[in-house]
């Protein structure tokens, strides 16, 4: 008998106009191996793990078979990549449906790797080993750290080589979304559709996403003020725990606020706004300091969009527009600045606090402290561990601080427990994440990967168990690169 592992299935992109996506099935493979399953994200989405594990299910993340109720697609988007606006879509990836899940969310289920459709231009339609089981760890990293995020159900290697710059194992990633919708699915809309194309788009996303928007009074511009919220809470996590997304192109943008698509991502190791790991960013556009800057540069693309449905007056707006874009910087800064008071232990606001953080981040930067490890060092209330207690600025900028937290009333231990939730003591090192990926795609082992990922998902356990994992690389004169060839 078939195991069905508990599909609810629903469909409801491909009921948008045809002008969104291509009905395509994936490529089938020819001998798949499931290599990893995420059972726990299984489970909430009522999947049973049993079932997950059959070759029915191996069938299916191969995309050798489609799910009961599964209607498989493409999607069209177009957007700016490195500033340059391109026609672009789902070009190696299958969205087979929602699932509907016993928490009565509605997710989609997309495989990534998974042939050619006709977006794929041209390029091959498939996904390497490594760079679909990086994706893996990184995204159920950010998860464990309380980031918006895409995740990751499991990677079936194809039992195929591809070639590229050198041959590479095929594989095929099952990611979790709440939705697929980018910004450069708006784009698209905009530029290849109708006004009424783009309003069922726009109408389609407030019911999917922000369903209190939708009573708005003018509820485009709910729509826009709630995209704007979700980036400005998303991208101040990331810039407080140091991670570089790589490419902010609008196509690598999720209207839902989670963050998407691991490219060239990582994480700092020493504090330095300029870092910048992707090989393909030559000119630091997506530098580690710009991503707010970037940020409100893909809002207001996305904002554009909407113009034919803000206002029946271009002029007003146009105006409207300025203005929400004007809040994302405000509301991103408020956001940042909270999220620093508690990584440093303060538990109210006081005016002085901006330079205060101010000056830490440029003696870290001074000595290119490691950001994670530094904060680290601090919550376990072990100064001289950031490497930096030898020096003068360093022990004045402490000094200023422990004075700053003295004149708190809220106990010393609750001010603790504060920085013990906000400063995560591992984070996914490159190297540990280097290391783990060459055992299991050259030696097919995969436990040290396993291992990484059980440490990853207690990010600020403090366990001395964990020490290991919380260093960085020696370094090297060599930085670290990730290669977008993913
Ligand atoms: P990315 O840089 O990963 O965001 O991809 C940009 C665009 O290129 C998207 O439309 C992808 O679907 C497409 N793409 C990336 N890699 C491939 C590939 N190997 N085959 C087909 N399309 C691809
Ligand atoms: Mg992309
Ligand atoms: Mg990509």
């Amino acid at each position: 008998a078939k195991k069905d592992a508990g599909w609810n299935f629903d469909n409801s992109y491909s009921r948008l106009p045809k002008l969104f996506y291509t009905k395509i099935n994936p490529t089938p493979v020819s001998s798949p191996k499931l290599v990893i399953l995420n059972a726990p994200l299984g489970a909430t989405l009522g999947l049973d793990e049993g079932a997950l594990r059959s070759s029915d299910s191996l069938a299916i993340f191969a995309g050798n078979q489609m799910p009961d109720g599964g209607l498989s697609i493409a999607q069209a988007y177009a957007g700016h990549q490195f500033g340059q606006f391109n026609r672009l879509g789902d070009g190696r990836a299958h969205l087979l449906g929602e699932q509907l899940t016993p928490q009565g969310e509605r997710v989609d289920i997309q495989l990534k790797g998974s042939g050619k459709t006709p977006y794929s231009r041209y390029l091959d339609g498939r996904a390497g080993l490594g760079p679909m089981l990086r994706e893996y760890i990184i995204s159920e990293a950010m998860c464990a750290l309380g980031i918006p995020t895409t995740r990751s159900l499991a990677v079936v290697s194809t039992g195929e080589t591809f070639r590229r710059e050198t041959e590479q194992s095929g594989a095929i990633l099952t990611r979790v979304a709440a939705s697929h919708i980018r910004f450069a699915t708006f784009q698209y809309a905009s530029q290849f559709g109708t006004v009424e194309e783009l309003r069922v788009l726009a109408d389609y996303t407030l019911a999917r996403h922000f369903p209190d928007a939708d009573g708005a009074e003018n509820r485009y511009l709910a729509l826009l003020q709630e995209v704007i919220k979700l980036q400005a809470q998303l991208i101040a996590k990331w810039q407080l725990v140091g991670f570089v997304h790589g490419v902010m192109n609008t196509d690598n943008i999720a209207i839902s606020g989670e963050t998407i698509d691991y490219g060239p991502c990582a994480f700092l190791d020493a504090y330095d706004p300029t870092t910048v790991f992707s090989t393909r960013d030559t000119e630091g556009r997506y530098a580690f300091g710009k991503q707010p800057e970037m940020a409100a540069w893909n809002l207001t693309r996305f904002a554009e969009t909407l113009l034919p449905l803000l206002h029946d007056d271009e002029k007003q707006g146009a105006k409207l527009i300025e203005d929400a874009i004007a809040q994302f910087s405000e509301q991103y800064h408020a956001n940042w600045h909270a999220g620093m008071r508690s990584k440093l232990g303060i538990c109210h606001e006081e005016s002085e606090d901006e330079s205060l953080i101010e000056g830490l981040l440029n003696v870290m930067q001074t000595y290119r402290a490691d950001y994670t490890n530094t904060f680290r060092a601090l919550t376990l209330d072990k100064p001289e561990d950031t490497l930096m207690y030898d020096k003068f600025d360093f022990r004045q900028w402490y000094e200023r601080w422990q004075a700053r937290l003295s004149r708190q009333h809220e106990t010393k231990a609750y001010s603790h427990q504060l920085m013990r939730n906000h400063n995560p003591a591992i984070i996914p090192r490159n190297h540990r994440v280097e290391e783990a990926l060459t055992s299991a795609v050259n030696q097919g082992d995969y436990r040290v990967m396993e291992r990484l990922l059980r440490v990853l998902s207690n990010p600020f356990a403090y366990s001395p168990k964990q020490v290991d994992y919380a260093n960085p690389a020696e370094l090297t004169a060599c930085p670290y690169r990730t290669f977008c060839g993913t």
